[in-house]
């Protein structure tokens, strides 16, 4: 198990741990702030630095096959660290900022768009969520409304709830896609006051107002009860936005 750093700071950008397993281009470590791609948001980069003060490119960081296991995949796919190995790790932090800034974001747009959620991304600089209705939303209006409420800069908060209490409040899971992690009892629920209520075992911005302006790129039909509505910070390159 890898004990997930992330969770209780996802703030933190620097930490210390131990290599449980290996194998050629990937360690898992005893504990870790690297996101593992899951939920619609992207793992993280960053690096591992040894002891000898070589430091290794951490291109991507995944779930491992055991439950609760973060794998770290290195740049170098040959390279081989040993269990027990001792190193210090940092994530990209930029990066992961703009993913935390990205996600929350998502979540206050499932509270302008009231409809169920049937898809979302999470990606560096942009983002976008699914809809199952069968008109397109206003792309200005929705975009008026998603930065009024960033403006209120309201503060967002957690707290687990057992597994039990999530399957006797069902409206609580907006995306019928994206299940939250579950397997351990209890499910962590992120609450932007005021705004949204949902389970996610994302990183988040601890303020909503550090979200800053965005714009809501296009909004576009993708079947018959599909709306897909895209989004990203201003002076992301198209390039980027797919
Ligand atoms: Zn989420």
């Amino acid at each position: 198990m890898t004990e997930l750093l992330f969770r209780d700071d996802a703030y933190a950008t620097e930490f210390e741990a131990e290599v449980l397993s290996a194998r050629p281009g990937a360690v898992v470590l005893d504990r870790s702030l690297f996101y593992p791609e899951g939920g619609g948001q992207p793992g993280d980069t960053g690096l591992l630095r040894l002891a000898d003060g070589r430091e290794l490119k951490v291109t991507d960081a995944r779930k491992g096959e055991a439950p609760g296991e973060v794998l770290h995949l290195l740049a170098d796919a040959g390279e081989l660290v040993p269990a027990g190995t001792r190193l210090q790790g940092r994530i990209d932090w930029e990066r992961r900022h703009r993913l935390m800034r990205m996600h929350t974001c998502l979540h206050i747009l499932s509270a302008v768009i009231l409809a169920p959620v049937t898809g979302g991304a999470v990606g560096d600089g942009y983002g976008r969520l699914d809809f199952d209705l069968p008109e397109s939303p206003e792309r200005e209006e929705v975009q008026e409304k998603l930065n009024a409420l960033i403006r209120r800069d309201a503060p967002v908060a957690f707290r687990w709830i057992s597994e039990a209490e999530l399957d006797a409040r069902p409206e609580l899971v907006k995306t019928m896609s994206v299940q939250p992690p579950r397997g351990r009892g209890e499910v962590r629920l992120v609450e932007v006051e005021g705004i949204d209520l949902q389970p996610c075992g994302g990183t988040h911005v601890q303020r909503i107002g550090e979200i800053g302006e965005v714009v809501i790129s296009k909004v576009e039909k993708k079947g018959k009860q599909n709306r897909r509505v895209r989004l990203e910070f201003p002076g992301t390159a198209p390039t980027l936005n797919p």
